[in-house]
């Protein structure tokens, strides 16, 4: 599946907010975004990128999971007819799906610096669920699945310096650092997304 290959940080300043897309660099003051707070584009900050209609606040909330879940449109939108089509609150369980891609039980688990490399890591075959070589990042883990790093990737230097970073782990995870293992406990709940997400806006986009 494709993915977004352009500039990420453009993604935070168009966001209007930081989605920690690049790792160890979001937490630096080398961060573009804490320079110019502001859309990108020639002429500074406008009235129109400051006030937004509803459609816009809409879209805007929709492009920014889909910029941090590291997603394109069409695999986004076909996650969310997924999600309306299961029992109970669809902003709420399409945030539980996307929490459970392996690119982000990657990321979560502490075993790579940002989503976009655990994409990275899963893409090239360094990733297992129980026991065996899973590469599509977006394999949903269930309840009981085992995600491990694969053996012979163990001493690299990128995973090592994630581990570094000593990201705390969301209690939907049982993580063994010293073996480089996490265990799925349960399904994540809306609780377990600590970012600030307003569900109700993709809803209500998706529903136009
Ligand atoms: Fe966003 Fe990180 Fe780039 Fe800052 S460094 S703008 S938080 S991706």
């Amino acid at each position: 599946m494709a993915r977004y290959r352009g500039p990420v940080c453009r993604l935070c300043r168009r966001s209007g907010e930081k989605l920690y897309l690049k790792g160890e660099k979001c937490f630096t003051d080398k961060c573009p975004f804490e320079k110019r707070p502001y859309p990108p584009g020639q002429h500074g900050p406008t009235k129109k990128s400051v006030k937004l209609s509803i459609y816009g606040q809409q879209l805007r909330e929709k492009q920014k999971v889909k910029w941090m879940y590291g997603m394109l449109e069409a695999q986004f939108k076909r996650f969310f007819r997924i999600a309306q089509s299961m029992p109970g609150n669809t902003g709420e369980n399409f945030l539980s799906l996307l929490e459970r891609r392996l690119d982000n039980v990657v990321f979560r688990a502490g075993f790579a610096k940002s989503r976009r490399q655990a994409r990275q890591f899963v893409r090239h075959g360094h990733v297992r669920v129980n026991g065996h070589k899973v590469d599509i990042p977006s394999y949903l883990v269930k309840p009981g699945d085992i995600v491990e790093v694969a053996e012979d990737f163990k001493n690299n230097v990128e995973l090592k310096g994630a581990l570094e970073m000593n990201r705390p782990s969301p209690s939907w995870l049982k993580v063994d650092k010293e073996n480089l293992k996490a265990e799925v406990l349960r399904v994540p709940q809306r609780d377990d997304i600590t970012h600030p997400i307003n569900e109700r806006l993709i809803v209500e986009f998706y529903s136009r």
